[in-house]
């Protein structure tokens, strides 16, 4: 889950990283009253989950309160790079001396956290990446130890940091690394880091993506949700499931990764396209099957679905009680065709042929027979 930037600031603000003082606000008027209570020069920030806000004309120096109006109008009533600002962040003005850069983030490579470090802030990191990668610099993080204090000096000292500020910028450091690990954060980034002209350090941009697998272990990130989120994606982070729509017309429901890439490579075989890739995970229960159900119905272009169940932890059962559900409740008008074996598979059999449903001997049958229902059906999408 990305976060805002206002939010990201409270998670290390709270963990003790500096940052500006301000609100954030969803009227030009409560923006207004932020400012006034702020006093002189405020910045106003577009709240969207993209970055490049400052070149984009989202991110506004402003010198009255007045001004602050015009400019928070303006950007709550029109999308700023396609996405809809419901929200604009203001703080007062940052005295900025030089742009640097701080992030954490996860090194798949290393299988560790890295914490790297620019003296080229402010700008696109990964442009600074690619075109000078000797102005990055990258501590590999063991996850037993965590991130020790010279490992942060030694960042300071290829920052050219002055020495003034290395027991500040260690502080911060650690600050960032434990909001990082406290909140299950993958990226949390600061950039710009900025020295003021009255030698502070100052987060004056952040950035945090929360590990989605680890949300349950953070309630208190719930009030954080994009309202932006479609109803799919609502469905798929509450229930659990895993859904990428594709392009073809045969839906497919299966449990486990590696059966579903199967799955659609046999849908392919018999000339289909799979629809999605839907994997309902491990020991999925009845309530997450009529979900996933209802997800894959939402896709206009389904022709065809076919169900494909490796019973192990997961019943067979249980998933036949959800399917017959699912097909009451959501009467899809496409046909259906399910595979279904292993952990209480004659149960499970019972429970469908009790209601009609008819089920595939197995993946290979199962695949020719949607593909099939599919060719019968409409045949303009392939
Ligand atoms: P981004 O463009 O989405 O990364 O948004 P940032 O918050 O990083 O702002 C972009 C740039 O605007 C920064 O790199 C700064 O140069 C400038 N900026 C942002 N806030 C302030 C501020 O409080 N004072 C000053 N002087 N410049 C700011
Ligand atoms: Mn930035």
């Amino acid at each position: 889950m990305k976060l805002h930037e206002y939010q990201s600031k409270r998670l290390l603000a709270a963990h003790g990283v500096p940052i500006p003082k301000g609100e954030v606000a969803e009227t030009a008027e409560a923006a207004r009253a932020i400012a006034e209570g702020l006093g002189g020069q405020v910045v106003v920030k577009a709240q969207v989950l993209i970055g490049g806000r400052g070149r984009a004309g989202g991110i506004i120096l402003c010198e009255t309160p007045a001004q602050v109006v015009r400019e928070a109008l303006r950007l709550l009533s029109s999308p700023l790079k396609g996405l809809a600002v419901r929200q604009v962040l203001v703080e007062r003005a940052a005295d900025i001396a030089t742009e640097l850069y701080l992030g954490l983030t996860v090194d798949r490579r290393a299988q560790r956290m890295v914490l790297m470090a620019s003296s080229e802030g402010g700008v696109d990191i990964e442009e600074t990446a690619r075109a000078h990668p000797e102005a990055l610099r990258a501590v590999p993080l063991d996850p037993l130890i965590g991130l020790r204090p010279y490992q942060v000096t030694r960042l300071a000292e290829a920052l050219r940091l002055p020495r003034t500020l290395w027991p500040r910028f260690n502080s911060l450091a650690l600050a960032l690394y434990q909001s990082a690990q406290a909140n299950d954060a993958t990226l949390a980034e600061i950039n710009p880091l900025a020295v003021t002209a009255e030698g502070d350090l100052l987060a004056v941009d952040a950035k945090m993506i929360v590990d989605d697998s680890a949300l349950f272990r953070h309630p208190e990130l719930r009030s954080f949700t994009d309202p932006d989120e479609t109803p799919v994606e609502r469905l798929e982070r509450e229930a659990g499931i895993s859904y990428v729509k594709l392009k073809g017309r045969i839906a497919c429901m299966v449990n486990g990764a590696g059966l579903a890439m199967a799955t659609m490579d046999v849908i392919k075989l018999h000339g289909g396209e799979p629809a999605d890739f839907l994997d309902i995970g491990g020991g999925a229960r009845e309530e997450r099957v009529v979900t996933a159900l209802r997800i894959i119905l939402t896709d206009p272009d389904v022709a065809a679905v076919l169900i494909n169940i490796f019973g192990g932890i997961t019943r067979c059962d249980e998933v036949a009680r959800g399917i017959v559900k699912a097909i009451a409740q959501a009467k899809p008008q496409v046909p259906i065709i399910i595979r279904l074996v292993g952990t209480n598979e004659t149960e499970g059999r019972r429970i469908l042929e009790e209601a009609h449903l008819s089920t595939a001997p197995t993946l290979y049958e199962g695949a020719r027979l949607a593909v099939a229902a599919r060719k019968g059906g409409n045949e303009h999408l392939g």
